[in-house]
């Protein structure tokens, strides 16, 4: 049955392609943003639907529209951009969960969380199951995300079981593709961006750290399923591509791809609290949704380049 759906953060990097697919499927969509690191070029084609409504809104201020689920992406999901105003960044992750679950309880909405593999922090377990609790630094440079995101999770946890609402919450792991932000200096785009200019391409510390990628329409079709599963799995899930690279091998393939570039590798300092590994254990996604990543990374770095040399 085709739905009202709320999608905050909508006019972000994935906001942006969770839209286009909930229209695809001929669903009403409402996107909320307030552009912070959203972009309205990454909506413009939605604009002649008449089935998608687009509304500058803060989530950090209540909101009252009437839907029949919500998927909550609003976020700066960057280091650079979550950090350049730390208390905005927590108070979006509190302040607006709670409007987005106190407008859920009133509508009977279903609501679905954006979560990340950074409530894992720097983990000590490796590959990260979702029982796994995290090691976090509570004041460090990276907590407003972490923590924002750890305390997102906790009062959708209680409003579940203190209100009843209908929740999902996924733990989305590094993921790439089009309408990335060119200059939120995560790795895939940076790299791309720096080859694609022939500047040198920047690996913190020694680029031993490793993390896993998915490429973007594999998340989606995993929050869809999610969202959408009537077994009453309301997580938290993890969703990521367990196929696991050091940032130096992802720098030197990245170079073969774009023959072309003049870019040299240079190593530049590692961030404070910059995690040395990452790889989700994605054994509950596979068991309840029936879900694993099918796109490999040279393809969804083709597609990738694709958009960055257009931009
Ligand atoms: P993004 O920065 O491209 O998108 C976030 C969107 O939220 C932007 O359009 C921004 O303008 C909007 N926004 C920020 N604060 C807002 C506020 N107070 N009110 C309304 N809108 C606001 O980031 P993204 O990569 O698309 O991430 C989307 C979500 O997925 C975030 O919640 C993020 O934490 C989560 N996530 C992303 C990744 C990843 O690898 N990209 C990994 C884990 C989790
Ligand atoms: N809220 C909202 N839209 C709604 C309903 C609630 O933005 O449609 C906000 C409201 O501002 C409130 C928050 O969500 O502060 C939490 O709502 P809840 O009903 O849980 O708490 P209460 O209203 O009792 O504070
Ligand atoms: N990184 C890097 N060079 C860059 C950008 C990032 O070496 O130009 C490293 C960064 O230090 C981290 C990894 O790549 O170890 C992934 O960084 P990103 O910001 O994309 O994601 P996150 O740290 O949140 O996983």
């Amino acid at each position: 049955m085709k739905k009202k759906i709320l999608v905050t953060g909508g006019a972000g990097f994935i906001g942006s392609h969770l839209c286009e697919r909930l229209l695809e499927e001929g669903n009403e969509v409402l996107c909320v943003d307030n552009f912070f690191t959203g972009n309205k070029d990454n909506i413009l084609k939605f604009f002649g639907n008449p089935r998608f409504e687009f509304l500058r809104h803060d989530i950090t201020f209540p909101l009252y529209v009437e839907v029949d689920q919500i998927y909550n992406l609003a976020c700066p999901a960057s280091p650079i951009h979550y950090q350049f105003d730390p208390v905005q960044t927590t108070k979006t992750s509190v302040h607006g969960a709670i409007n987005m679950l106190g407008l859920a309880k009133r509508t009977k909405a279903r609501i679905l969380q954006a979560s990340t593999s950074e409530v894992y922090g720097d983990p000590e377990v490796h590959p990260q199951p979702e029982s796994y609790w995290g090691k976090v630094n509570p004041i460090g440079i990276r907590s407003c995300y972490d923590e924002g995101k750890r305390c997102a999770e906790t009062l959708f946890f209680d409003y579940y079981r203190q209100h009843k609402i209908d929740i999902r919450v996924v733990r989305i792991f590094n993921t790439y593709g089009p309408n990335m932000h060119p200059h939120d200096g995560r790795v895939v785009s940076n790299f791309i961006v720096q080859a694609l200019k022939n500047e040198d391409i920047t690996i913190y510390g020694d680029g031993s750290q490793t993390r896993s990628f998915q490429y973007v329409d594999d998340l989606i079709e995993g929050m869809i399923r999610m969202m959408n599963n009537e077994k009453g799995f309301i997580g938290p899930v993890n969703l990521g591509n367990p196929t696991e690279f050091t940032i130096k091998e992802l720098a030197e393939k990245i170079l073969t791809m774009i023959p072309e570039s003049k870019s040299k590798i240079v190593c530049k300092d590692l961030p404070q609290d910059d995690p040395k590994q990452r790889q989700p254990d994605i054994t509950l996604a596979k068991e309840k949704l029936d879900w694993e990543p099918k796109i490999k990374l040279e393809d969804g770095l083709l597609k990738t380049i694709e958009y960055f040399r257009k931009q």
